[in-house]
């Protein structure tokens, strides 16, 4: 299996943590999520009360874990994290749960992948601060309520239809973060090549933005890999060519497509027509998990104009066509 470039779950090659904004005034992009927050933080503060729960949602890379930490920090709370795939048991989450402090921020990334016995135990958490425990088995068993500090719980998921409805209805705070522009992604690219100690000419920093699908970690991830090979090629600055030649090689192409994107357009273009076709045929015909195929590969392209999520199925654009190099098929009687 390649290892894809592009694939924005990957966590463990991110960029070094004091590239990771640290307030909100030094993130970039999601203008609105920001400002909508930055009131709701100062709202929280002046009354002295703990932030209600907030919802991140969006594709991986968006920098939903990185807005939660600075939620934390501007408020001034610890920052306790976990993940909903790490907790196993009810017993796991309470233990969690009953170690906070008054207003500190616990966030679960994820969210959507809690277990159902876990989750029961959240509703009473988040309503009212208490946890509904059970104890003992069978005609002993009783149930004890147990007062927590009052917190805020900041989730993340990738899609909010992943979580089920008395979850998503229990967070006051719904935020749906958006692919960054270029020249958000240019503003990114630029202090990360400062923080790692290489000169970025403005026109390598647009070549790598344009071509980061979007998202600041790829962006990241790219710019480390350009630096690779700026040092290899003896230059101490990344120019437009140095950027562009390492990228082609790495088969990232001007729409900042990877070899799985352009394997999955390829797919309904040549075997379906250029489709509608099926999310689960399509998934068969790629031996790729759906979730995959719709949390990492297809929000991007839709975005890009490039597919379309119609009932019927996954239908390619004209552009798609164009950006292959393919004809389209004429659609007579559609
Ligand atoms: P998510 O939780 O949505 O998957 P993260 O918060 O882990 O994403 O962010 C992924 C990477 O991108 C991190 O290395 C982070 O520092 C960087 N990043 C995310 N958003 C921004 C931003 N607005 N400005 C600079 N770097 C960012």
């Amino acid at each position: 299996e390649p290892r894809r470039i592009l694939n924005p779950d990957r966590r463990d090659d991110d960029v070094d943590t004091h590239l990771r904004p640290q307030r909100l005034t030094e993130f970039i992009g999601q203008a609105q999520a920001r400002s909508n927050l930055e009131v709701f933080i100062s709202a929280a503060k002046t009354r002295g009360e703990a932030l209600d729960h907030v919802l991140f949602v969006g594709p991986p890379g968006l920098g939903k874990t990185t807005l939660a930490q600075i939620l934390a920090k501007e408020l001034g709370v610890n920052f306790r994290s976990t993940s909903g795939p790490v907790i196993a048991k009810a017993g796991d989450l309470a233990a969690q749960l009953t170690n906070l402090e008054d207003r500190d921020v616990l966030f679960i990334d994820e969210i959507h992948r809690l277990n159902p016995a876990v989750e029961e135990i959240l509703y009473p958490a988040m309503e009212d601060f208490q946890l509904d425990l059970i104890i003992g088995e069978g005609p002993a068993a009783r149930s004890v309520k147990i007062d927590l500090a009052k917190f805020t719980l900041v989730g993340a998921t990738t899609r909010a239809g992943l979580l089920t409805t008395p979850l998503r209805d229990r967070f006051g705070i719904p935020i749906r973060l958006q692919f960054y522009t270029v020249a958000e992604l240019e503003y990114i690219v630029t202090r990360g090549a400062r923080v790692i100690g290489i000169g970025m000419a403005p026109d390598g920093a647009n070549e790598i933005a344009r071509r980061a699908r979007g998202t600041p970690r790829i962006a990241g991830r790219l710019l480390r890999r350009v630096r690779d090979f700026a040092v290899y090629r003896d230059s101490d600055t990344i120019t437009r060519q140095i950027a562009d030649e390492a990228l082609t090689r790495l088969e990232v192409d001007e729409a900042g497509l990877d070899a799985m994107d352009r394997r999955y357009l390829k797919a309904i273009a040549l075997n379906y027509g250029g489709g509608p076709v099926g999310i689960e045929t399509m998934a068969a015909a790629l031996s790729e998990p759906r979730d995959a195929i719709e949390e990492i590969i297809e929000p991007y392209l839709i975005q890009q104009g490039l597919l379309q999520r119609t009932p019927r199925g996954r239908l390619l654009t004209s552009n798609a066509f164009k950006h292959l190099g393919l004809a389209e098929p004429s659609r007579e009687g559609a």
